[in-house]
């Protein structure tokens, strides 16, 4: 049970205990603990997971009087509130968040997918993907001629696409069949319809399948979701690392970012159609990546019950990928796990000289261990672990390296995302060349590893890869939101 107990500054409240992130059994408890009927928890579980409510007077299937009891024993919903918005030229759009306790992650939206995780790792994905990006055609920022600028504003002020009216469509009911309502639902299973519809249209209606700008919207878009308040791994290109360790994040943070956005941008999941927005957006496909602030395995088990979380709110694990930077142990429990997002692995360099270097954490594990660890999942046929690598001119971007890259992965079901460094504050690296980015990511194809390299996305507002750092720190005052 997540209970908040610290009580300084803006928005924190003494002793509130979230009801979100709360699995079936613990709102059981809950409602028992007041004299409650079992039932109550499955229409609080409801409430909480499928209309996404951000407060208890929206629970309109309990009684007032019951509300008011939740109320006087401290619990809230607890959903992460959205104090800062960032937009971008390309409709990328980074979130402050606050949590319970006024510690604030970053949670970026990226309509139209991030161009290189689509999350289900599955083959006509990666048909997609090949479509979009195998020519390699990148743009270092400096020579990226967008137009437009990008704003920043507070989420008082920010009233697009829409603000949530608490009429969300209400979710198809059953939270009680799983432990988190999770298993088997309705939702997941027209999620999974929806995207297997919206594959076969998308063939239909666009050459390259995917992340093309329709009229009026888009086809899906990407969560990338945060884990923990800063980071321990030190990556050395990384901006969130600046930070430090500050804490993990609960279950109901993790997925409350979800949550939250999704309220947000207004869509609506298990309506039957799969995924939809009555904003005017069409979104058939909502793809999580756990690649924002913090490492998802060495918060395992919160990061592991938002998974469980979020599906039962009607987003499939197959649609989820988590990224990790080689935490050893935790990929072994990983791959014992029944129900696991699509993995990814920062692979990052081609030797353990080079990754010891940016990467301090390999001196715990090195490559020949994480992916030895990587080998023992059991992957799906489909399947592909995807290893992600960062390019740092003159670091790890050069053929040699290539080379190397491509007898590490040689005899695994892999796939590589390439990712242009993309510059923050006070890191000394520069941005590869477009000519050695494409020179790179041609070795790999030739040597038989898919490759994609990733589009940037939201790097005029700090949402990019490598770049979540929170903007505004404990102890100021944040904007409060406007109901
Ligand atoms: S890249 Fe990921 S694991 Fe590495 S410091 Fe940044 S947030 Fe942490």
């Amino acid at each position: 049970m997540a209970t908040d107990s610290i009580t300084v500054g803006a928005g924190r409240v003494v002793g509130e205990k979230a009801l979100f992130g709360m699995a079936a059994e613990e709102l059981r408890g809950v409602v028992e603990g007041l004299g409650l009927q079992k039932y109550r928890a499955v229409q609080l579980g409801d409430a909480l997971y499928k209309q996404r409510v951000e407060r208890l007077e929206e629970v309109t299937t309990l009684p007032a009087e019951v509300r008011e009891r939740l109320a006087a024993e401290g619990y809230r919903v607890g959903l992460p509130e959205i104090v800062q918005t960032a937009k971008s030229v390309d409709g990328t759009e980074r979130y402050l968040m606050r949590m319970g306790d006024g510690e604030t992650v970053e949670t970026v939206w990226m309509p139209g997918g991030d161009g290189g995780e689509r999350g289900d790792g599955s083959e006509a994905a990666v048909e997609e993907e090949g479509e979009d990006t195998e020519q390699g055609s990148v743009t270092p920022a400096s020579q990226d001629r967008s137009p437009g600028t990008p704003t920043v504003t507070p989420a008082s002020q920010d009233r697009s696409p829409g603000t949530p009216t608490g009429n969300r469509e209400q979710g198809p009911p059953g939270l009680s069949k799983g432990k988190y309502g999770d298993s088997d639902s309705s939702s997941q299973n027209d999620e999974r319809k929806g995207s297997q519809n919206d594959e076969r249209e998308g063939e239909k209606q666009s050459p390259c399948g995917n992340d093309k700008q329709e009229a009026g919207g888009y086809k899906r878009a990407t969560i990338c979701v945060s884990s923990q308040v800063g980071c321990a791994v030190n990556c050395q290109f990384c901006l969130t690392a600046k930070l430090g360790m500050r804490r993990n994040l609960t279950a109901g943070e993790i997925a409350g970012q979800v949550a939250a956005v999704l309220n947000r941008q207004r869509v609506r999941i298990g309506s039957g159609k799969g995924v939809e927005t009555p904003a005017g957006a069409k979104i058939s496909r909502i793809n999580l990546v756990f690649m924002g602030m913090g490492e998802p395995f060495l918060n395992y088990d919160a990061f592991m019950k938002s998974v469980h979380v979020l599906r039962g709110m009607g987003i499939p694990e197959s649609r989820m990928t988590v990224s990790t930077s080689g935490i050893e142990p935790s990929i072994r429990r990983f791959a014992e796990e029944p129900v696991r997002p699509k993995l990814a692995l920062s692979l990052n360099a081609s030797n353990d000289a080079v990754r010891r270097e940016i990467m301090p954490i390999t001196k715990k594990w090195d490559i020949a261990a994480l992916l030895e660890a990587v080998r023992a999942i059991p992957f799906g046929k489909r399947e592909y672990v995807t290893f992600e690598y960062v390019l740092l001119g003159g670091v790890n971007d050069q053929p040699k390296h290539a080379r190397e890259v491509l007898a590490l992965l040689k005899g695994m079901k892999a796939k590589v995302n390439l990712i242009v460094w993309n510059p923050g504050p006070g890191i000394d690296y520069r941005q590869p060349t477009a000519e050695d980015v494409a020179v790179f990511h041609r070795m790999l194809i030739d040597g038989g590893i898919p490759t994609f390299t990733r589009r940037p996305r939201g790097r005029d507002i700090f949402a990019a890869c490598g770049q979540l750092k929170r903007t505004v720190e404990p102890g100021l005052e944040l904007v409060e939101i406007a109901r």
